[in-house]
Protein backbone atom coordinates (compact mmCIF):
# COMPACT_ATOMS: atom_id res chain seq x y z
CA UNK A 1 0.00 0.00 0.00
CA UNK A 2 2.76 2.52 1.19
CA UNK A 3 5.49 2.83 -1.45
CA UNK A 4 7.86 4.96 0.41
CA UNK A 5 8.45 8.06 2.85
CA UNK A 6 7.70 10.53 0.21
CA UNK A 7 8.98 13.37 2.61
CA UNK A 8 8.73 14.46 6.31
CA UNK A 9 6.80 17.56 7.05
CA UNK A 10 8.66 20.08 9.44
CA UNK A 11 6.70 23.55 10.95
CA UNK A 12 8.40 26.52 11.11
CA UNK A 13 7.76 30.69 12.14
CA UNK A 14 9.83 31.49 8.76
CA UNK A 15 11.22 29.79 5.76
CA UNK A 16 13.51 32.72 5.43
CA UNK A 17 15.26 32.16 9.12
CA UNK A 18 14.94 27.93 9.03
CA UNK A 19 16.31 27.39 5.21
CA UNK A 20 19.75 28.82 5.82
CA UNK A 21 20.35 25.90 8.41
CA UNK A 22 19.06 23.23 6.37
CA UNK A 23 20.99 24.78 2.97
CA UNK A 24 24.28 25.53 4.73
CA UNK A 25 24.88 23.61 7.60
CA UNK A 26 22.51 20.30 6.19
CA UNK A 27 24.11 21.41 2.89
CA UNK A 28 20.48 19.87 1.32
CA UNK A 29 19.83 20.92 -2.05
CA UNK A 30 16.21 23.06 -2.09
CA UNK A 31 14.32 22.01 -5.00
CA UNK A 32 11.29 24.11 -4.84
CA UNK A 33 9.60 26.88 -3.06
CA UNK A 34 5.49 27.44 -3.48
CA UNK A 35 2.42 28.50 -1.74
CA UNK A 36 -0.17 26.33 -1.05
CA UNK A 37 -3.51 27.96 -1.03
CA UNK A 38 -5.51 25.23 0.41
CA UNK A 39 -3.41 24.97 3.79
CA UNK A 40 -2.80 28.93 3.44
CA UNK A 41 1.23 28.07 3.69
CA UNK A 42 4.43 28.29 2.00
CA UNK A 43 6.47 25.42 1.65
CA UNK A 44 9.84 24.72 0.72
CA UNK A 45 11.05 21.03 -0.12
CA UNK A 46 14.84 19.96 0.31
CA UNK A 47 16.16 16.77 -1.13
CA UNK A 48 17.47 14.11 1.34
CA UNK A 49 18.47 11.24 -0.83
CA UNK A 50 15.68 10.09 -2.32
CA UNK A 51 13.02 11.30 0.38
CA UNK A 52 12.41 15.16 0.94
CA UNK A 53 12.25 17.33 4.28
CA UNK A 54 9.30 19.77 3.56
CA UNK A 55 9.19 22.87 5.59
CA UNK A 56 5.90 24.67 5.66
CA UNK A 57 5.70 28.14 7.20
CA UNK A 58 1.74 29.49 8.15
CA UNK A 59 0.73 32.81 5.69
CA UNK A 60 -1.75 33.48 7.83
CA UNK A 61 -3.44 32.66 11.65
CA UNK A 62 -6.07 30.27 10.12
CA UNK A 63 -3.60 28.31 8.82
CA UNK A 64 -3.03 24.71 10.69
CA UNK A 65 0.51 25.14 10.60
CA UNK A 66 -0.04 28.58 12.60
CA UNK A 67 -2.30 27.12 15.08
CA UNK A 68 0.45 23.67 15.39
CA UNK A 69 3.20 26.17 16.16
CA UNK A 70 0.90 28.08 18.67
CA UNK A 71 0.07 24.59 20.67
CA UNK A 72 3.74 23.27 20.37
CA UNK A 73 5.91 25.06 18.91
CA UNK A 74 7.91 24.64 15.57
CA UNK A 75 9.43 20.71 14.85
CA UNK A 76 8.23 17.73 13.11
CA UNK A 77 4.41 17.82 11.75
CA UNK A 78 3.65 14.95 9.50
CA UNK A 79 5.15 12.44 7.75
CA UNK A 80 3.45 11.66 3.98
CA UNK A 81 3.73 8.72 2.38
CA UNK A 82 3.71 8.16 -1.15
CA UNK A 83 0.50 5.99 -1.84
CA UNK A 84 -0.92 5.18 -5.61
CA UNK A 85 -4.53 5.77 -6.06
CA UNK A 86 -5.08 7.77 -2.79
CA UNK A 87 -9.27 7.63 -2.79
CA UNK A 88 -8.61 3.47 -2.73
CA UNK A 89 -6.52 3.67 0.08
CA UNK A 90 -8.94 6.64 1.96
CA UNK A 91 -11.62 4.24 1.70
CA UNK A 92 -9.72 1.24 2.94
CA UNK A 93 -8.44 3.05 6.33
CA UNK A 94 -11.91 4.54 7.17
CA UNK A 95 -13.15 0.89 6.14
CA UNK A 96 -11.23 -0.13 9.14
CA UNK A 97 -12.93 2.11 11.40
CA UNK A 98 -10.23 5.04 11.55
CA UNK A 99 -10.89 8.73 11.34
CA UNK A 100 -9.16 11.02 7.94
CA UNK A 101 -9.28 15.13 8.37
CA UNK A 102 -11.29 14.79 5.35
CA UNK A 103 -13.09 12.75 3.04
CA UNK A 104 -11.84 14.08 -0.22
CA UNK A 105 -8.56 14.38 -1.13
CA UNK A 106 -7.22 17.81 -1.67
CA UNK A 107 -4.66 19.09 -3.79
CA UNK A 108 -1.22 19.75 -2.02
CA UNK A 109 2.53 21.19 -3.21
CA UNK A 110 3.55 20.28 -6.76
CA UNK A 111 -0.63 19.39 -7.98
CA UNK A 112 -0.32 15.95 -5.62
CA UNK A 113 -3.68 14.89 -4.41
CA UNK A 114 -2.66 14.56 -0.33
CA UNK A 115 -4.86 13.70 2.38
CA UNK A 116 -4.68 13.29 6.21
CA UNK A 117 -5.46 10.76 8.76
CA UNK A 118 -6.60 11.86 12.47
CA UNK A 119 -4.08 11.56 14.70
CA UNK A 120 -6.30 9.82 17.17
CA UNK A 121 -6.17 6.78 14.82
CA UNK A 122 -2.70 6.69 14.34
CA UNK A 123 -1.02 6.76 17.86
CA UNK A 124 -0.46 10.24 17.78
CA UNK A 125 0.86 10.44 14.64
CA UNK A 126 0.20 12.64 11.64
CA UNK A 127 0.44 10.75 8.50
CA UNK A 128 -0.16 12.25 5.43
CA UNK A 129 -1.65 10.18 2.01
CA UNK A 130 0.11 12.14 -0.84
CA UNK A 131 -0.14 10.72 -4.56
CA UNK A 132 2.10 12.32 -6.85
CA UNK A 133 0.94 14.27 -9.92
CA UNK A 134 0.48 12.01 -12.99
CA UNK A 135 0.87 8.64 -11.16
CA UNK A 136 -1.97 6.41 -11.56
CA UNK A 137 -3.01 3.19 -9.25
ZN1 LIG B 1 3.39 17.26 3.43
Amino acid sequence: MVKKVDHIGVAVQSLEKALPFYTEVLKLPLLAIEEVESEKVKVAFLQVGDTKIELLEPTSNESPIAKFIEKRGEGIHHIALGVESIQERMNEIKSKGLRMIQDEPKIGAGGSKVAFVHPKSTFGVLFELCEKKGMKG
